[in-house]
């Protein structure tokens, strides 16, 4: 499942929000890697919209200057004849007729409207793509996270939304979704023979999933300060990974299949409220340390709030009341300012029931399967096995590595471009229903309001820090420790 090289249909992509740091980091680079495959027709359009006064030329030329660097000049220079600027204020009259008229030149067309802004304006955008009827025909609209901040706030959106497209045209994109490794995790688990009966409580102690960020708040303090780890990470990223790696085999891969058995895994999250949020999360906000060898300020000298009650790092362990996984422990965590970059999974499983071995042979380690999101996306399945050579058995634990980008000499595709290609073709096995989105606010709003009812503050960490030490204390209490080889 790597994004296949096949040539979709012609279509008009436009972005609302072409002009921000989501559209012009992630989005045009994705496009145009797909424009190199030659999977983009060439009377496909790709239309930015924000509000700023640009035409065609001066759009194509500020996405030439932050494109240059990471992308090969002729070629971008083809690709921008097919990138079109319309500005137009969501808010406001101004544009509208003249945007319908350029969308509608090619109603042919299978036409996607991502709307890449702040959530505050989903709804005004999609009443106005109603008004113009640009709704009809085979029309859809791409959610950028964050939807909503709690379960009524996501109602409100999913409903003004649902009002304009019907569920099947709503594409809600959690990115994390399209990376390799995890389709290389369905791939896994189901395309081979080994793992699935071993899948299960019997035999897997623990799974452990850490996303890590080494940046701060940065220019994002605005919208971070008002969101926290738990709702920009936990309640989206971290629970479509935890579904992975839990759901039930699917009966196939079409989307509802794969959708409802990860609803089923949210249904099955045991409730974290009052009674033991305490004992069971952990909140951090960091302070002034060292990050990739520099000094940086702690979290209220960059947001310039001392107040600020918001979480920069959580750890939880979270438990799916389940006859498959009772009583395995899922330690989630995920923070800003930690000393290394990385997204992984870890799935330990439990020890051998006895050892042969002598005590000088070296001590048994459990397996461990290590799916590694970023940077280096892959998978690395840890054994035990005999030291080579003479001098007595020892033991040693090595990794069964497999570097995607090494072992098939290819770099991998972001995660973006398989999704943007899927929104074309229709497909959303890859995208949240809305039913899991409300799943996952109703098993984050009781931790968040047990959060708020104590009054009390996140722990300090320093910035380049693995977290407060009450995170280690979170794992360890259970004869545990976080996977080492992300540290
Ligand atoms: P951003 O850099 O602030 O960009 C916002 C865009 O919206 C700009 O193009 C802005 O241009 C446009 N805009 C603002 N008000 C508008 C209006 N009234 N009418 C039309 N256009 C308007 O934000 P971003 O970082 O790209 O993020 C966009 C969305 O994606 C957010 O919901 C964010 O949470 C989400 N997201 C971002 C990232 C990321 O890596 N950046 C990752 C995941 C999710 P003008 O000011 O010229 O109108």
């Amino acid at each position: 499942m790597t994004a296949s090289s096949q040539s979709v249909e012609p279509f008009d992509l436009v972005i609302f929000g072409g002009t921000g740091d989501l559209a012009v980091r992630k989005l045009l680079p994705a496009l145009f890697h797909r424009f190199v495959d030659g999977q983009i027709p060439a009377s496909s359009r790709i239309v930015g919209v924000a509000r700023e006064a640009l035409d065609d030329a001066g759009y194509r030329a500020q996405l030439r200057e932050a494109l240059i660097g990471i992308c090969e000049a002729g070629k971008l220079d083809v690709f921008l004849q097919q990138v079109f600027y319309r500005p137009l204020d969501a808010r406001k009259d101004d544009g509208w007729d003249d945007f319908a008229a350029f969308i509608g030149a090619q109603p042919e067309h299978i036409r996607v409207f991502y709307l890449s802004t702040s959530p505050e304006l989903f709804v005004d955008i999609c009443n106005r793509l109603g008004q113009y009827k640009l709704n009809q025909g085979a029309s859809r609209v791409v959610l950028e996270k964050p939807i909503g901040r709690d379960l009524a706030s996501a109602n409100q959106i999913n409903d003004a939304v649902g009002k304009v497209f019907s569920e099947s045209q709503t594409f809600r994109i959690d990115h994390y979704l399209g990376k390799e490794t995890v389709q290389n995790l369905l791939v896994l688990r189901f395309g081979n023979a080994l793992f699935e009966p071993l899948w299960n409580s019997a035999h897997i102690d623990h799974v452990q999933i850490t996303v890590a960020e080494t940046l701060g708040v940065g220019h994002r303090g605005a919208y971070y300060d008002r969101a926290g780890a738990l709702r920009d990470m936990v309640q989206n990223h971290i629970l479509q990974l935890l579904c992975m790696v839990a759901m039930e085999p699917p009966s196939s891969l079409a989307p509802d299949a794969v959708r409802d058995e990860k609803l089923k895994v949210l249904h099955s999250l045991k409730a974290i409220d009052d009674s033991n949020a305490a004992q069971l999360t952990v909140r951090g906000q960091y302070r002034a340390g060292v990050a990739e060898g520099a000094s940086v300020p702690g979290y209220p000298d960059e947001l310039g709030n001392s107040k600020s009650n918001t979480e920069t790092f959580v750890a939880l362990k979270a438990e799916i009341a389940n006859w498959r996984w009772a009583g395995v422990p899922f330690y989630l965590r995920t923070g800003k300012r930690l000393p290394s970059r990385v997204s992984e999974i870890v799935v330990t499983f439990k020890p051998v029931p006895h050892s042969i071995f002598s005590a000088d042979a070296g001590q048994l380690a459990q397996n461990r399967l290590v799916l590694r999101l970023q940077p280096d996306e892959g998978v690395k399945l840890w054994l035990t096995i005999k030291h080579p050579g003479p001098g007595g058995l020892r033991l040693r634990h090595v990794p069964l590595d497999m570097s995607f980008a090494e072992a098939f000499g290819v770099q991998q595709p972001d995660a973006y471009e398989r999704l943007l290609l899927d929104v074309v073709r229709g497909n959303p096995t890859l995208f949240m229903r809305r039913d899991e989105v409300e799943a996952a606010w109703r098993w984050a709003g009781p931790v968040l309001a047990a959060w708020s009812a104590s009054g009390e503050a996140p722990r300090p960490y320093t910035a380049g820090s693995w977290g407060p030490s009450a995170a280690v204390a979170l794992i360890e209490r259970d004869g545990r420790t976080w996977n080492e080889d992300s540290e």
